[in-house]
Parts: C-alpha cells; sequence; structure tokens
C-alpha cells in the first residue's frame, strides 16, 4: 500500500487533484467535514453543487460519488460522495465500499494523480473507525488504483492511531 498515506489534519489544507467530501444527498452543504469544505470552498462550490441534477429528489444517493470543480480549494476537484447512517442504513459496509470505489473510479476517469479522503461516515453518521478503516484500505489497496496517490486525512491524533493500527494490522496478514 505503498502509495496510501495517513495524515493528521484538515482535509481542506490538501494539496491533491481531488478532495473527497463526506456530502449528504442534497449536496449543498452541511455540518463537519462537509461545512469546512463548503467554508473553504466557497460560494462557487455551492453553485456548482445546484448545477448537478437530482434525481427523485436527491444528487447523489448514499454509496455514490459525483464530481464538481472545487472553488477556492487547492484541489482542482471535489468529489461528494454520501456515506452510510451505521445503524439506520441497510448493509452499511457495502454502502461505505461503494462510497470508496465511486469515489476512485471518478478520480481516474477524470485523470486525477492524487486524491485525499475524509473518514467517510465516521462523525454524524456513527460509523466505528476501524471498521471503516478496514473497509477503505480494502478498496484503496486494489490493484487498478495503484496510480493514484491515496490520502486519507484523520481530524484528530485519535483517529489516526486507529486507522494507522488497522493499516499495521492488514500489512501482517
Ligand atoms: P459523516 O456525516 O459522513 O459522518 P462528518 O463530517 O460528520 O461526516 O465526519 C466525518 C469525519 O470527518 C469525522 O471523523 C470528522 O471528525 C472528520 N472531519 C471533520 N472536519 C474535518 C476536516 N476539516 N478535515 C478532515 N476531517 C474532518
Amino acid at each position: 500500500m505503498t502509495n496510501i498515506s495517513l495524515i493528521q489534519g484538515d482535509i481542506t489544507t490538501a494539496d491533491v487533484d481531488a478532495v473527497v467530501n463526506a456530502a449528504n444527498p442534497a449536496m449543498l452543504g452541511g455540518g463537519g467535514v462537509d461545512g469546512a469544505i463548503h467554508r473553504v470552498a466557497g460560494r462557487a462550490l455551492l453553485e456548482a453543487c445546484k448545477q448537478v441534477k437530482p434525481v427523485n429528489g436527491v444528487r447523489c444517493p448514499v454509496g455514490e460519488a459525483r464530481i464538481t470543480p472545487a472553488g477556492q480549494l487547492k484541489a482542482r476537484y471535489v468529489i461528494h460522495t454520501v456515506g452510510p447512517r451505521y445503524r439506520i442504513d441497510d448493509h452499511p459496509e457495502d454502502l461505505l465500499r461503494n462510497a470508496y470505489r465511486n469515489s476512485l473510479q471518478l478520480a481516474l476517469e477524470n485523470y486525477c494523480k492524487s486524491i485525499a479522503f475524509p473518514a467517510i461516515s465516521c462523525g454524524v453518521y456513527g460509523y466505528p473507525m476501524d471498521e471503516a478503516a478496514e473497509i477503505a484500505f480494502g478498496e484503496c489497496s486494489k490493484e487498478k488504483y495503484q496510480s493514484l496517490a491515496i490520502s486519507f486525512y484523520l481530524f484528530s491524533q485519535s483517529d489516526l492511531d486507529v486507522w494507522r493500527a488497522v493499516c499495521e494490522s492488514l500489512l501482517t496478514l
């Protein structure tokens, strides 16, 4: 997993081609990392999100991903994905894996060389950090994404410690 790095910090500072946003289905901003990304990216990001056509009233269903320009962020793109709500949505592990897969796929389709992820679903949506990390590494370490430099931005030192421990345990399997 040499193309994967773990960083403690604020994802809005990431100098990458694509920053992934843990969005909600309406894609019009919210709390947590979504709010932070929209604050830094500014009005241009909100306007870009409004251009995304809703289907059956939602711009981005759970597990899917959408790409927009990134406004004032250093990144070129924001990839908006919606993670599952733990203990509410059925089969959250499949939905979380889909969120990673669809985000990575969009990055490749748009010729990105680098991508930064937050801990999707691990805030308000309640996904346990260790379970989420295992799913994230499982998807991101696939051969087809080897050309992408993938960084995970963990917001706190304790979150970083959990992700690091999961990463090390997978490497020793
Ligand atoms: P979700 O609704 O998918 O759970 P949240 O935004 O509530 O999304 O939380 C996802 C994760 O992002 C949490 O671990 C939270 O601590 C983290 N987070 C919040 N702000 C930032 C930020 N600026 N940079 C990186 N991670 C952040």
